[in-house]
């Protein structure tokens, strides 16, 4: 299963990975927790990809078909993989097509989350991530017992810095302008899927697994 999870910033795509990775075991590439580890560890593509990612833009196609093709190489994904931001734009959607034909691979699903562009605003604004362990939770829907203190092992919760209001507003209109256009591209495919992505967490996962029922044996 070679899986495209698509939708725009805060649909749940990091979230529905989880569950698609524990049921499938298969492995989620996120290219932006990838780029967020490069600037982390102050990588040069980490050093060339932060400007970019704290205004909410798009880091270039060279930049993340680079690593998005390095972490295909690695043996883990033999059984299949969950891209979950990528790709993101057409000219990735094509070298992606590119770099799987030329290793006898190919996308075989892609699933689009649909989420209005309000409850987005909701939703990212609101959430905190734990700076420790990386536990993600939300001051609304999903609250830690003590604020601002992660339930899980006590690290300070912090917000990611493109999460801020006016940041995910230019997140939002890049991904209009840029990345909702692959709806169409993957339209065409035939292999296009939507899923209403404002249910339940639990709603949703059972949608994706009824999608994919019987394809964990597809390697292809
Ligand atoms: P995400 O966690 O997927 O919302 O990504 C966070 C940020 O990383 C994005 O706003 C972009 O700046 C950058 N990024 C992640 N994936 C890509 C991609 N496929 N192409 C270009 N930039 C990306």
């Amino acid at each position: 299963m070679n899986l495209i999870l698509f939708g725009p910033p805060g649909a749940g795509k990091g979230t529905q990975a989880q569950f698609i990775v524990e049921r499938y075991g298969i492995p989620q590439i996120s290219t932006g927790d990838m780029l967020r580890a490069a600037v982390r560890a102050q990588t040069p593509l980490g050093i060339k990809a932060k400007e970019i990612m704290e205004s909410g833009g798009l880091v270039s196609d060279e930049l993340v078909l680079g690593i998005v093709k390095d972490r295909l190489a690695q043996s883990d994904c033999d059984r299949g993989f969950i891209l979950d931001g990528f790709p993101r734009t057409i000219p990735q959607a094509d070298s992606l097509g590119s770099l799987l034909a030329g290793i006898n691979r190919e996308i075989t699903h892609v699933i689009s989350l649909d989420v209005d562009n309000d409850e987005i605003i909701l939703r990212l604004s609101g959430r905190r991530t734990c700076s420790v362990c990386g536990k993600g939770y939300h001051i609304a829907y999903d609250p830690p017992k003590s604020a601002s203190v992660c339930d899980a092992c006590g690290g300070n919760l912090v917000q990611r810095d493109d999460d801020q209001e006016a940041t995910v507003k230019n997140r939002l209109s890049v991904y209009d302008q840029q990345t909702a256009p692959l709806k169409e591209y993957y339209e065409q495919t035939g292999l296009l899927r939507h899923i209403n992505g404002q249910g339940s967490i639990r709603d949703i996962q059972q949608q994706i697994g009824e999608l994919l029922e019987g394809c964990s044996g597809d390697h292809s």
